[in-house]
């Protein structure tokens, strides 16, 4: 069976998906993206992911390329089409296609929308949590608003190569005052030795990752001690444990942060319990 992508207007076979090279997310990185988990043939935290997509366009002066309803609709689609039950659904919204120029485009000219959806097999995410994962530390370089899920990711490429080289699978940025921020592709915590759990809060330096709020209701609704609050590396070194979220990994455990094992260099109980229990809380949409 081919894959098939949705590309502004029509579901195209995948491998001859194309757009203009023209288009300002090719140009410019001028455009933003969602990935959304699909798990048990069920879209998780759509509305949440959405929510987030129309906030990186509003505050890019970006329209929404369709009504949300339609949006859905066509997200459904290209799932159904590629019968995809357990992997990913990737959006991205670029502000559309017109002549090279740094300024907007001619009003009118109507945003880009690419969607595509593959299959990605859960044991393998299993596997790697129950092994736990490494993370290197690098010097945060990227510009302020993070918190726009932009599809310019570079200094997120090059760290996340850095640490593949360096046998781990995560890189996390610490700023000019020694804190952690977040992930190449994740959101970052620890746990501290009297068991509180400590992320960064999500106001500056990160994407408000929806897999971390998500946690965030977990940790509430099992009443567990919790900090929003920035940690040093230093602190993540010496935590209990640490782990790392995102809709692609979910909550991943930590075992190694540089050269440092962190707790007895096994995945940690939390976030064991945390990934396990993670799509009892999760809102699962049917396709
Ligand atoms: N931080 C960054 C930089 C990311 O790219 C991502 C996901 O791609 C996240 C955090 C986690 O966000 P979410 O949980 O919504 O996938």
């Amino acid at each position: 069976m081919s894959r098939i992508a949705y590309v502004n207007g029509r579901y195209v076979r995948h491998a001859e998906a194309a757009v203009h090279i023209e288009d300002r997310g090719y140009q410019f990185a001028d455009g933003v993206y969602e990935v959304c988990e699909i798990w048990r043939g069920k879209v998780v935290d759509e509305r949440r992911h959405l929510d987030r997509l129309e906030r990186s366009l509003r505050e890019l002066s970006i329209a929404m390329p369709m009504s949300r309803a339609a949006l859905a609709q066509v997200m459904r689609e290209v799932i159904r089409r590629n019968r995809v039950q357990s992997g990913i659904v990737y959006l991205q919204v670029t502000r559309g296609v017109a002549r090279r120029d740094h300024v907007f485009p001619p009003a009118g000219t109507k945003p880009a929308l690419v969607i595509t959806s593959r299959a990605v097999r859960p044991e393998v995410g299993d596997k790697a949590a129950e092994a736990g994962v490494g993370v290197i530390t690098v010097p945060e370089n990227r510009w302020e608003r993070v918190d726009i899920k932009s599809v310019g990711l570079l200094p997120n490429v090059l760290v996340k190569q850095k640490a593949k080289e360096a046998g781990a699978k995560e890189a996390w940025f610490v700023d000019a005052d020694g804190f952690v921020t977040e992930g190449g592709s994740t959101n970052a915590w620890i746990i501290t030795t009297d068991n509180t759990l400590v992320t960064r809060p999500a106001e500056h330096g990160i994407l408000a990752g929806i897999t971390r709020r998500v946690v965030l209701d977990m940790i509430e609704r099992e009443g567990l001690s919790f900090d929003e609050r920035p940690f040093t590396v230093e602190e993540a070194k010496n935590a209990k444990e640490a782990f790392i979220t995102a809709a692609t990994t979910l909550v991943m455990p930590v075992v190694k942060v540089d050269d440092t094992v962190i707790g007895n260099g096994h995945p940690g109980s939390f976030a064991s319990e945390l990934r396990s229990k993670f799509h009892e809380v999760s809102e699962l949409e049917p396709v």
